[in-house]
């Protein structure tokens, strides 16, 4: 599983590189280095970019994991060019972004744009699966998750738009349900296309401020 990034366009990102005429630049061994958004050849392209744009690049790196506390070291190994920097460029997903701000006082902006956590399909297609709901149902929908593969994330089953198996959103795109469908009929368990999900508790979802939770031990 990665989380999915698509670059910024470089007008949306230079007017707030405006009053910094060196910039740092960190990509990510990772998901980035996997979108081609954030690895090496990602980063050296955009020190160019910079540099044709009269910017200096005192440095820049590819952090194998951005997202976690390797960041903090690197951050401590690279001190002396970052330090040199006026603001650091970030080219991981949001993550990233927030773990490199938590571990330094320079201004830092993201160079990308997070879309979702999805897996790889195809070499090169991305599908989102998961939205971190909180109060995952996959048990009743034997694996198959309609609140992102459904467009209109229904939970009883299908909206009858549905054609030849396709969402009615787009012919690329199958429908979910019929997709649950086919799998619980498969398992023997179409009973449970019978079954009322009732009206869902989003508490546990993104809504109202940071998610947060402690381990008891
Ligand atoms: S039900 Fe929620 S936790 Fe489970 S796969 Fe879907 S979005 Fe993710
Ligand atoms: S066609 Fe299927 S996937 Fe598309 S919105 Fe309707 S139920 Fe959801």
């Amino acid at each position: 599983m990665i989380t999915i990034t698509k670059p910024k366009p470089l007008e949306e990102i230079m007017p707030h590189l405006e009053k910094a005429k060196k910039v740092y630049l960190i990509g990510c061994g990772t998901c980035a280095t996997i979108c081609h958004t954030g690895g090496k050849s990602e980063v050296l392209d955009m020190k160019e970019k910079l540099e044709a744009a009269g910017k200096k690049v005192p440095g820049w790196m590819v952090i194998p994991t951005a997202c976690d506390e390797l960041t903090r070291e690197a951050l401590v190994e690279n001190a002396k060019a970052v330090e040199e920097a006026d603001a650091i460029l970030v080219m991981t997903c949001a993550f990233g972004v927030q773990t490199v701000t938590m571990y330094s006082d320079k201004p830092v902006y993201p160079a990308l744009n997070t879309l979702f956590v999805g897996k790889e399909e195809t070499p090169g297609h991305f599908i989102e699966v998961c939205m971190q709901c909180g109060n995952c149902i996959l048990a009743t929908t034997v694996g198959i998750c309609p609140l992102v593969r459904c467009a209109k994330s229904l939970l009883n089953g299908p909206c009858g738009g549905s054609v030849d198996g396709k969402c009615e959103v787009s012919p690329d795109t199958p429908c979910a349900w019929q997709l649950i469908y086919d799998r619980l009929k498969a398992l023997g368990q179409l009973d449970k296309m019978e079954e009322i999900v009732p009206v869902r508790d989003w508490s546990t979802s993104s809504a109202g401020g940071p998610r947060r939770i402690t381990l008891s031990d």
